[in-house]
């Protein structure tokens, strides 16, 4: 039978709804609307394409958003001045920095610069370790782990005892990801390059997570029959019948796994429309925190 195929797109066009609604609410009780401060730097046209999207959204469901361009030459001090100063302006409650940033600058300790409180990414050490262990609560929980989370969830995925593969052991998806199963009493395992016979140890999964940037890797024989399979990965493959020279596509083969799986998040069209949804909600809650 085909699976089920879960649209990110839809879940993430109904929660943006409720995001606006509660935004406006927000506005309507203490007169301020949620903010998002947002910093680029340098011209990487990717950079700069991810910033606009995520303004775009903020806009859309009445996130007030800051864009802040510093030259690509911008000093470590500069760019650490800029988030100190955002990070004491009362109407910014996120501080997005988008990365990579250029080899010049010390990434970690810009991002140990945006305060816990406004760490809408969830890429703080302290949100990230709170994440990890055990009874902990972390401020934040990084927006595309969290977008797989909330997908499973609405498909109704069973998480008490399930087994869980997760491809990718990567700091911004893979390993949030698994911790996040853990705690859901999940018995989860690990894959990466280095891990032997991957068919085998995937196709044990009653759930799997596919995060490796590897171009429609996971096969129908690597699935379980009804297994929940979210496909996170997002690669560019040539086409030149595409008008563009090429196409996106996930690292699961769609077309093999939709006849194994039982549900099953398409890429593009399942994580990736989570994502910016997921800042969104994190930009929010960050606001009713400080305000309310
Ligand atoms: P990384 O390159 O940082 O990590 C990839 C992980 O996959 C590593 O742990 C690596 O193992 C493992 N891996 C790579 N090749 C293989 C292989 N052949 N067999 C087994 N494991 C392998 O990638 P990201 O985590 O940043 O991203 C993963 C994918 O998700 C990409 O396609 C990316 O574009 C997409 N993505 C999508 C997002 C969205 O919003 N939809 C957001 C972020 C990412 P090792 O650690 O041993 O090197």
């Amino acid at each position: 039978m085909a699976a089920k195929i879960i649209d990110g797109k839809a879940i993430a066009e109904e929660m943006r709804q409720e995001i606006a609604d509660q935004a406006s609410q927000l506005k309507l009780e203490v007169g301020l609307a949620p903010g998002l401060a947002a910093v680029l730097v340098g011209e990487d046209p990717a950079s700069a394409t991810y910033v606009r999207m995520k303004r775009r959204a903020c806009e859309k469901v009445g996130i007030e958003s800051f864009g802040h361009e510093l030259p690509a030459d911008a000093s470590q001090e500069e760019v650490e001045e800029l988030v100190r100063e955002l990070g004491e302006d009362p109407k910014v409650h996120g501080i997005l920095v988008q990365l990579p940033l250029p080899d010049h600058i010390d990434e970690e300790s810009v991002l140990n610069t945006v305060p816990l409180e406004k760490d809408v990414d969830g890429f703080h050490p302290v949100n990230i370790g709170r994440l990890t262990m055990k009874n902990r609560e972390p401020l934040f929980i990084p927006c595309t782990p969290h977008g797989v989370i909330e997908l499973l969830e609405q498909a109704g995925a069973k998480f008490e005892g399930a087994e869980a593969v997760v491809l990718g052991r990567s700091n911004i998806v893979g390993l949030p990801v698994a911790m996040l199963l853990l705690h859901r009493n999940c018995t989860t395992t690990i894959c990466h390059s280095r891990t032997k016979d991957l068919p085998a140890v995937t196709s044990e999964a009653d759930i799997l997570i596919a995060a490796v940037g590897q171009p429609e890797m996971v096969k129908a024989d690597w699935v379980k029959p009804g297994a929940y399979v979210i496909d996170v990965g997002t690669n560019r493959v040539d086409d030149v019948s595409a008008k563009r020279g090429y196409r996106l596509t996930g690292d699961v083969d769609f077309d093999e796994v939709k006849e194994v799986a039982g549900a099953l998040s398409p890429s593009p069209g399942g994580v990736g429309p989570m994502t910016i949804t997921m800042l969104l909600q994190n930009t929010l809650r960050s606001a009713q925190r400080a305000l309310l």
